[in-house]
């Protein structure tokens, strides 16, 4: 590609309202960030359980920063873990009723990392068709053969497995995410499972929004759903969204995780995450299972938020989880939607495709503990209002 055509499409992407470009946060304090001069109620964010934030999480980064320096230095396997490294992969690997835990640098590369070393050419990879850019662009690396089904479509998915039956595939995995990111649903997980144990497929789950959030203790979409985890073959998960941190992990049979340590090139050829990242997401585990979980805001305000909805004649359609989208469709009217929010005192991103299908631009709200009710009833507010405006036809979904 030339540097000519760079700026050509550089200019489609302005023209088509899809050009990406940042916005510089100057200051944040808990839910509240300061952006241009101005406070905003943060509704952008993935710290679901505002921990990020919390006294004692960053005390325990500056703690482990203080001990072992800012930077690892680099890969594990060179120059040695620390402390914290083994304890939270021992602390996960029980909080995920796992046999083993394995960290990454991002959750991104964990996906990357478990997918294309467990998963090679002779394999069949069948995908929800809403997955995370990090598991399709795994799976292409993979060089498996990639089957697609519609969203959350169970019967799609039963009749890709049966036909998959008939074709000499060395392996065949479904790869789901369970909390979907962009639409806040989850995924038929035990149907999922069912078929996965009928049609001999493995079943891997991306539970990157779903950790620390869903479940009655915040273990995930197995605890959600009553399965046990040693029925799921490998079980991805973040630091980087409820435990307020950085960085992924994948967790399995004691086997999967010993061969990915071996075998993984975003494990192997990267260098480690620095201690004091870890300590804070082990600091932010210990909160999430201690007396005073952040879990139960998070549940009060999505109760809440939704309860609000309601009153205010905005039924959703979505799930009772707390990523909400709003679709507005027309990418020009989603950003001017966030524009409006923006005005309103609120800040809520605008997601256009390619991350989200053509058509389907959205706002998307993120709830978090550290929300009040009157932030809440702000942004419910905002929502009744473009509901009302002719102008977009937005609607919460
Ligand atoms: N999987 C899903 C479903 C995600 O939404 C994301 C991040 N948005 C990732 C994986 C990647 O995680 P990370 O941000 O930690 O790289």
């Amino acid at each position: 590609m030339t540097m000519n055509s760079l700026k050509e499409e550089l200019n489609i992407l302005k023209g088509k309202n899809r050009y990406r470009s940042f916005k510089t946060v100057e200051k944040i304090s808990g839910p509240i960030v300061r952006i241009n001069g101005k406070k905003l109620i943060n509704f952008a964010s993935n710290n679901y359980l505002g921990l990020a934030h919390r006294f004692s999480v960053r005390w325990a980064a500056l703690r482990a920063t203080w001990q072992f320096g800012t930077g690892a230095g680099a890969s594990r396997l060179v120059s040695g873990h620390t402390v914290f490294h083994e304890a939270l992969e021992d602390a996960l690997a029980k909080f995920k009723g796992v046999e083993a835990v394995l960290l990454y640098p991002t959750g991104y590369m964990a996906n990357l990392g478990a997918i294309s070393t467990l998963i090679g050419p002779d394999d069949l990879i069948i995908l929800d068709r809403f997955n995370h850019a990090s598991i399709i662009e795994a799976a292409q690396l993979s060089r498996a053969k990639i089957w697609v089904y519609p969203h959350r479509d169970v019967k799609r998915l039963e009749e890709i497995l049966k036909k998959a039956e008939s074709q000499n595939f060395k392996n065949k995995w479904v790869i789901t995410e369970t909390l979907f990111s962009m639409d806040g649903d989850i995924a038929p997980l035990k149907e999922i499972l069912n078929l996965c144990q009928k049609y001999n497929a493995h079943l891997m789950i991306d539970e990157a929004h779903a950790t620390g959030v869903l479940g009655k203790t915040g273990k995930g979409a197995l605890e959600h759903f009553s399965i046990n985890p040693r029925e799921v073959d490998v079980v991805m998960g973040t630091l980087s969204k409820a435990l307020g941190s950085l960085g992924g992990f994948i967790g399995g049979k004691r086997e999967t995780i010993d061969y990915l340590r071996n075998k993984s090139k975003s494990f192997i050829y990267t260098t480690a995450l620095p201690a004091g990242v870890c300590a804070s997401a082990l600091k932010a585990l210990e909160m999430i299972q201690g007396k005073n979980s952040p879990l139960q805001f998070l549940r009060k305000n999505t109760e809440y938020f939704f309860e609000g909805l309601k009153k205010r004649g905005l039924e959703s359609s979505g799930e009772f989880t707390p990523i909400i989208p709003i679709i507005i469709g027309d990418d020009r009217a989603t950003l001017a939607v966030e524009d409006f929010l923006k005005e309103q005192g609120t800040f809520a991103p605008a997601i256009r495709p390619p991350t989200v299908p053509e058509g389907k631009g959205r706002i998307r709200l993120s709830l978090m503990a550290s929300h009040t009710q009157k932030h809440l009833d702000q942004v419910l507010e905002i929502i009744g209002k473009i509901k009302k405006d002719e102008h977009t036809s937005a609607s919460a979904a």
